[in-house]
């Protein structure tokens, strides 16, 4: 393909690690557009020097979206071919371009998609996990209280659960997800995927989130963490246990944290303190 539609926008995923994982497509859509949105132009350029792609680039990413996205609309409308793409894999899956796609669809200009790499998708590929039903979460809050509280309201649910999550966190993370979901549901660290330490261990939370804290080795790099949905017909008293002993033990000691959330849920005060106070 050496033309693409004039006064389309293409939305083109690149590779999230292996230089390989970039469909012919996208090369040929990147060569033949007028110009290219990129998160970061000199992120990217390496990328594009690579497969030999010459086309100009301007910057798109979170902090100037609002104001470049008019522009590029108005040479959308002139009939200029535009591309959009990120530093690594799908644009917009934790990444810049939802309100450039939505202005543009708004103004009645065709997008369409060159779809490619996305690591949420890779990890829930070879996770093991049930992968029918899905709940991609993006990045958790960076602090502890916000995280816990959104884990606290994602406890019961009952579909595969993917997060993404800096290296720098992980470990704190992981410890998050023991005491709210409960040491033994099963997870999953999908970590530098596509590239050379490329590892996926599945793994209890309590398992995972020791390793982890004890191997510096698994606290680098890029993370998707995976975790099992609520079993179905599982224990309710028990998660509801867990959810009242995850906000408690935020306040008091594990044993008195346990104590009131087996009166309040009805849920075994042994079962509690012992899968979420991380002891
Ligand atoms: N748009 C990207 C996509 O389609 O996956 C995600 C961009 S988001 C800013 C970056 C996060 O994605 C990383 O912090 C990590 O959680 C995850 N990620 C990206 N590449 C990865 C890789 N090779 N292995 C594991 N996780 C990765």
């Amino acid at each position: 393909m050496s033309q693409v539609q004039p006064g389309c926008l293409w939305v083109v995923a690149t590779p999230i690690g292996h230089r390989d994982d970039f469909s012919q497509r996208a090369v040929d859509t990147l060569r033949a557009v007028a110009v290219i949105a990129a998160e970061d132009t000199r992120h990217s350029r390496p990328l594009l020097l690579h497969y030999n792609i010459a086309t100009p680039a301007i910057a798109l990413h979170e902090h100037n979206e609002r104001e470049v996205v008019e522009a590029i609309v108005r040479r959308l409308e002139g009939g200029e071919s535009v591309a959009l793409i990120s530093d690594a894999g799908t644009p917009l899956i934790s990444d810049p371009g939802f309100r450039l796609v939505r202005a543009a669809r708004a103004a009645g200009i065709r997008c369409i998609p060159v779809p490619g790499a996305c690591a949420a998708v890779a990890a829930l590929s070879v996770a093991g996990l049930p992968s029918d039903r899905f709940v991609f979460e993006g990045f958790l809050p960076p602090k502890s209280a916000a995280r816990r509280a959104r884990l606290q309201a994602l406890a019961g649910e009952p579909r595969t659960l993917i997060f993404y999550e800096s290296s720098h966190r992980v470990a704190e993370s992981l410890a998050d997800l023991r005491d709210v979901f409960g040491g033994e549901r099963e997870a999953v660290l999908a970590r530098e995927l596509t590239k050379l330490f490329e590892t996926v261990i599945g793994e209890p939370l309590a398992e995972l989130a020791a390793r982890v804290a004890a191997d510096p080795d698994q606290q680098r790099g890029e993370c998707v963490l995976l975790v099992a949905g609520q079993a179905e017909g599982g224990d309710a008293k028990l998660a509801e246990g867990r959810r009242v002993f995850a906000i408690l033990r935020e306040e008091l000691p594990p044993a008195k944290a346990a104590k009131l959330a087996a009166a309040i849920s009805g849920a075994p005060r042994k079962a509690l303190y012992e899968a979420g106070s991380g002891e």
